[in-house]
């Protein structure tokens, strides 16, 4: 396929990687994505994509890989020959990583040393994207943050994607290669993984407005977060690869907003009184929750030229409306 450039994504099927797989073939990129060899298509969020005939196995190819197996990497590399890498797998959820750290620390830290070693021998030219995370802040020094804000994290996902966020800047110091850290604050939309807490306040506001739930367990209700939208996020992404130097970019909206605010938000849409159904468990607190985690985009802004788009209440009523969607395709 001449003049068509190519990028291969980790993590394919996840939230990101499905809204970015969306934006580069809109674009008329060929789109290759690794998946998990157990990776069970049926529910995942590139569905949509595999089942088009126009698209899989045209512009769209997945090959199966696992994150530890550096032989198949390569290969994959080599077959590939990416201009473009996005690095997006592993356990990203803080909450679990307390539970697994040791394999938390291998998908979100070490991973990322096998990859930049095979683009470093195999793939130099190849422009590299890495979803580093505001939690490499942890107990922020500073709020808002910005990219030279010093790195305190207060989980072992922290901790893995601080030591991540660290070496790709060396590879791009010693090795001149071009890799961009996008420092990721929270991002949500109607694809985040249903662990999550604004997937898990949106699902429950639709499910009891249905009558086929009645109470919302949550931990810490002050705990703020600096909330996008996943959408915009993955074109900031893009942006980044697309621009003449590799650099690191927050990529935040500047605004934090509580669960509480979260929760409110979510039970207008169905207009009910939150209050009523909101229950505390304490197996939702964290050891250390990070404070102050919002984030300042002044750089992506003026460099990238990149602005988040819609508001908080917007974002909320789109997770809430697509539960809603969701309980209505089942007759429910
Ligand atoms: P996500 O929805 O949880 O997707 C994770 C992806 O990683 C899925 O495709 C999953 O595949 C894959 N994966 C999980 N464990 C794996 C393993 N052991 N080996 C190979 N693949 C594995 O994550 P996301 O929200 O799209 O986030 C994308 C990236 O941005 C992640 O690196 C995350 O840490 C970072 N980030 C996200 C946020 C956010 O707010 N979303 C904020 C900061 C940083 P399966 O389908 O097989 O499970």
């Amino acid at each position: 396929m001449a003049n068509v450039k190519t990028a291969l994504i980790t993590g394919i099927t996840g939230q990101d990687g499905s809204y970015l797989t969306e934006l580069l073939l809109e674009k008329g990129y060929a789109v290759h994505g690794i998946v998990r060899p157990t990776n069970d298509f049926s529910r995942s969020r590139i569905e949509h994509l595999r089942r088009d005939e126009k698209i899989y196995g045209k512009r769209l190819f997945l090959h199966n890989g696992d994150l530890g197996d550096t032989a198949t990497l390569r290969r994959i590399f080599r077959e590939v020959d990416p201009a473009e890498f996005y690095h997006f797998a592993g356990q990203t959820h803080v909450g679990l990583s307390f539970e697994k750290p040791e394999s938390t620390y291998d998908e979100a830290g070490m991973a990322l040393l096998r990859l930049l070693e095979i683009v470093r021998n195999q793939s130099p030219t190849a422009k590299f994207f890495h979803a580093s995370t505001a939690e490499i802040f942890g107990n922020a020094s500073e709020s808002p943050q910005t990219e030279e804000t010093p790195m305190r994290p207060v989980s072992p996902y922290g901790c893995a994607k601080a030591f991540a966020t660290m070496l790709a800047r060396v590879y791009r110091q010693s090795y001149g290669l071009f890799v961009c850290n996008g420092i990721l604050y929270n991002h949500e939309s109607p694809r985040r993984g249903e662990s999550f807490v604004t997937r898990k306040i949106a699902r429950a506001a639709a499910r009891i407005s249905r009558g086929l739930d009645s109470e919302l367990l949550l931990g810490n209700l002050d705990s703020k977060r600096d909330w996008g939208r996943a959408q915009d996020y993955v074109a900031a992404m893009w942006l980044m690869l697309q621009h003449d130097t590799a650099d690191d970019y927050i990529v935040a909206t500047g605004e934090a907003r509580s669960v509480r605010e979260f929760v409110e938000a979510a039970f207008a849409v169905v207009d009910l009184p939150w209050k009523k159904y909101e229950k505390q468990d304490p197996a939702f607190q964290r050891p250390i929750d990070p404070a102050h985690l919002v984030g300042n985009p002044d750089k992506i802004r003026k460099t990238l030229g990149w602005k988040p788009s819609g508001s908080f209440e917007q974002l909320v009523r789109e997770m809430v409306e697509a539960e809603l969607a969701a309980l209505r395709s089942l007759d429910v």
